[in-house]
């Protein structure tokens, strides 16, 4: 490529088998004195391939008519010989329907011959610099955005790596606690008094909350590294609904929640993985137990999605706390917490609502959130209908 200097020629390979256009052509360079150019002349079709494989052109003048061959032959010929050149090719009279031909076969630019002067040459030669300048500019970039997509393929890796080998260092141990926690609970070694129970209680309230984080921790490598399969079945939605009402019930009723279902008379079969979909209703219903004040209420309601035929919509309503609409686009993303959250009475990792969305993307569902600051939240997921 030239420099910006504009005392440097520009090096010009003119392929042409006519000695007078050659002339006429040589000439018409020579009257331009910005840039200036250094004219290479070769007579053949031959003798061009072989100058152009020197590499030290800056740009080829390239005639359509070379005896039995043309310049879309040497094009390809070029093209093929990995010749990076730019060429413009001069076209005669009639050669114009191949134009197309031309651009299509590497050519940057055409220039008809009977349009030839000082400044048509000019303005080709330049804008054709200047588009292989940026195209190699494209290039350099494409491959930077190359490197740095690897390096960070790289470290998510490293970093599920490493989630995975932390939540496996934490849950043996943890799992070793409680199960000392029960055996002292069970009294066993000896008889404890109220005291020592309450505290042990407390113990075994954390490590069930150390092993849901643990879990999460798992539950994302293997989202993210594909591990995770589903197994669909045609399923009923209403005995998993009570199943999970039933377990969240003491949790409810500790805090005087009212827990109930709506769930639509002809709710047909879905397909789902009836522990996936457990898993998301658990998150939901419990998240809306947590941050529903005493004496509220949590609703689980599905129907056929009036908006989306051969859907269930499932939604889960609760007359909790609400969510700022500020930080409601960002609930689903990985590790995002509501920020300043003084009710988090046992903050997660911010990984559960990350995790239910993913689980029923995989069941090819949507699931979305709309919320009124002191009012309530309702989470809602579709699943496909079965058959
Ligand atoms: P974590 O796994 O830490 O519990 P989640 O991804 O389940 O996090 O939830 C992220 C945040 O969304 C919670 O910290 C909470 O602030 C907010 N949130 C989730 N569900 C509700 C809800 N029903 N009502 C109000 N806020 C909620």
């Amino acid at each position: 490529m030239p420099s910006s200097d504009a005392n440097i020629p520009v090096k010009v390979l003119l392929v042409e088998d006519d000695e007078d256009d050659a002339v006429i052509t040589r000439a018409l360079l020579e009257k331009i004195s910005v840039p200036r150019f250094e004219i290479d002349w070769a007579a053949s079709y031959d003798a061009g391939l072989e100058r152009m494989k020197e590499h030290h052109h800056d740009i080829g003048l390239l005639d359509y008519n070379l005896g039995s061959q043309s310049g879309i032959d040497f094009l390809r010929e070029a093209h093929i010989d990995h010749q990076q050149t730019p060429i413009i090719m001069l076209t005669g009279q009639g050669n114009e329907s191949l134009v197309l031909q031309a651009l299509e076969s590497g050519a940057i630019d055409y220039i008809p011959k009977r349009n030839i002067s000082s400044e048509n040459l000019q303005r080709a030669i330049c804008h054709g610099i200047e588009k292989i300048r940026l195209q190699e500019e494209l290039v350099a970039h494409q491959r930077q955005l190359e490197r740095t997509n690897n390096e960070l393929k790289q470290r998510t890796d490293e970093i599920q790596r490493f989630y995975h080998l932390l939540a496996h260092e934490l849950k043996t141990p943890l799992t070793a606690a409680s199960e000392f926690v029960n055996i002292l609970l069970e009294g066993i070694p000896g008889s404890l008094n109220p005291e020592q129970t309450d505290y042990l209680h407390l113990i075994r309230g954390c490590c069930g909350h150390l092993d849901r984080n643990i879990n999460d921790l798992y539950e994302i490598t293997r989202l993210e590294t594909g591990k995770l399969s589903l197994n669909q079945q045609p399923e009923n939605l209403t005995p998993l609904v009570a199943d999970v009402l039933h377990y969240l019930a003491p949790k409810a009723q500790a805090k005087n929640i009212t827990l109930n279902t709506y769930l639509s008379p002809n709710l047909p079969p879905v397909m789902m993985d009836v522990q996936r979909i457990r898993q998301v209703l658990l998150n939901l219903v419990g998240n809306a137990l947590k941050f529903t004040e005493k004496a509220g209420t949590v609703f689980v309601v599905a129907g056929e999605d009036p908006l989306c035929p051969g859907r269930v919509r499932v939604a889960i309503q609760d007359t909790g706390k609400g969510i700022p609409q500020s930080q409601l686009a960002g609930i689903f993303e990985r590790l995002y917490q509501v920020e300043k959250d003084p009710s988090a009475a046992s903050p997660g990792l911010g990984l559960g609502l990350f995790i239910c969305r993913e689980l029923v993307k995989l069941h090819e569902g949507t699931m979305s959130v709309t919320s009124t600051l002191g009012q309530g939240s309702t989470f809602s997921f579709t699943l496909r209908c079965a058959g």
